[in-house]
């Protein structure tokens, strides 16, 4: 490895896209849930303090380097310029890494891979508090964890970390409702998300919950919407964010779909889960739907006080002709439209009718596992 290379993982949630990244462990030590194809194949292992303290030395030696090119080119503190010059033909990944970082304003970090708790409290204390010494600029960091793993850390162990300066975890809920976990492999319990969901909240780290929309498929739906409302409701995180479920190839998931265990919901059912899921959800997080796979992206509010606002935006869904749902949907799943308004445009809206000519058999009626195809395009 030279000098200026940096080991990265394959992923970090969309609202940390402009994080520095850096990763802590390998892939997942879980590795079995069955909608899930990211790490399958790769093995998990932690990184030694030593390595990851070395990874942040050359972030900051790039962090430099960029800097000392902007005073040199005149530019003073802006760095952002070099870092977007740089962006445009980066020299490795690692940079990439640090110009966007830096482009971004440099304040935000995101440690990798899929459950940064497993390591030991100590090793994370000091890595964080590492990071921060090194790179002072740096206000928020946040990581992925699991419930489980944050079960079994004392209450003192998560207020370590968070002193240490770990701001927000993000967390995989998926599902409130037992029967869902266990048949997705999940490898906990809804009792265990609220337990390990609690202490997060309790040790003053900012709690991110991820819930899939369509895990219960067609015979378990109604459950797992208010089972997991139920479970948040319990947990009181600061975000929920949505996504919806997707099925690819190298996921066992896919597998089930082939065999015919798995009947998967349908898109306007999954809008219909979401809006049994939202009227059921009574506490204060924040409902974000920032991901490309959720039909109704508008779906976003503060709770209590928007979910009014936010059923709404199903009911105008719903109250739609079925053709001009199946328009939407299409449209929705070929990224033409981003939200219902867009319906409005009338180029768009003919542009989707002629896509939904070219898809249907009939001319009118487009098969769902095309639509499920054209929204797993995106992942
Ligand atoms: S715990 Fe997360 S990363 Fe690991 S298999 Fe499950 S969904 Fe994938």
């Amino acid at each position: 490895m030279t000098a200026d290379s940096l080991e990265l993982g394959p992923i970090r949630p969309p609202s940390e896209a402009n994080s520095l990244l850096i990763r802590v462990t390998r892939n997942c030590p879980w590795n079995r849930c069955k909608f899930c194809h990211i790490y399958k194949g790769q093995k998990f292992e932690l990184r030694t303090v030593e390595e990851i303290k070395q990874d942040i030395l050359t972030a900051k030696a790039i962090q430099d380097k960029i800097k000392e090119i902007a005073l040199k080119s005149g530019y003073g503190n802006r760095v952002e310029t070099v870092a977007a010059a740089i962006l445009s033909s980066p020299l490795n990944e690692a940079y990439f890494n640090v110009a966007l970082w830096l482009y971004h304003g440099g304040t935000s970090a995101f440690l990798q891979d899929a459950n940064s708790l497993i390591m030991k409290t100590s090793d994370l204390v000091e890595v964080l508090k590492f990071l921060k010494q090194t790179l002072p600029a740096i206000t928020r960091v946040t990581s992925y964890g699991r419930s489980k793993t944050a079960a079994k850390k004392t209450l003192e162990e998560l207020i370590q970390l968070r002193e240490a300066g770990l701001s927000r975890l993000h967390i995989g809920l998926e599902s409130g409702y037992d029967p869902v976990l266990k048949y997705m492999d999940k490898g906990v319990t809804a009792a265990e998300h609220i337990a390990g969901g609690k202490k997060i909240v309790a040790s003053g780290i900012s709690l991110s919950e991820y819930v899939l929309l369509g895990p219960g498929g067609k015979g378990m739906w109604r459950e797992h919407a208010t089972e997991t409302a139920r479970v948040l409701g319990e947990i009181d995180p600061d975000f929920i964010r949505v996504r919806t479920l997707t099925i690819k190839p190298g996921m066992p998931l896919y597998d089930e779909v082939k065999n015919g265990n798995f009947i998967r919901a349908t898109d306007e059912e999954i809008i219909e889960e979401e809006r049994v899921f939202i009227e059921n959800l009574n506490c204060h997080a924040n409902l974000v739907s920032d991901h490309i796979t959720n039909l109704l992206q508008e779906i976003e509010g503060k709770l209590p006080g928007d979910k009014e606002n936010m059923l709404a935006v199903i009911a105008r869904f719903q109250s739609l002709s079925p053709e001009e749902r199946q328009n939407f949907k299409v449209g929705r799943r070929l990224g033409v439209y981003e939200r219902l308004d867009d319906l409005a445009s009338a180029p768009k809206h003919d542009m989707v009718e002629q896509a939904i000519k070219r898809f249907s058999q009939d001319g009118r009626e487009v098969d769902e596992d095309i639509i499920y195809s054209l929204m797993e395009r995106f992942i």
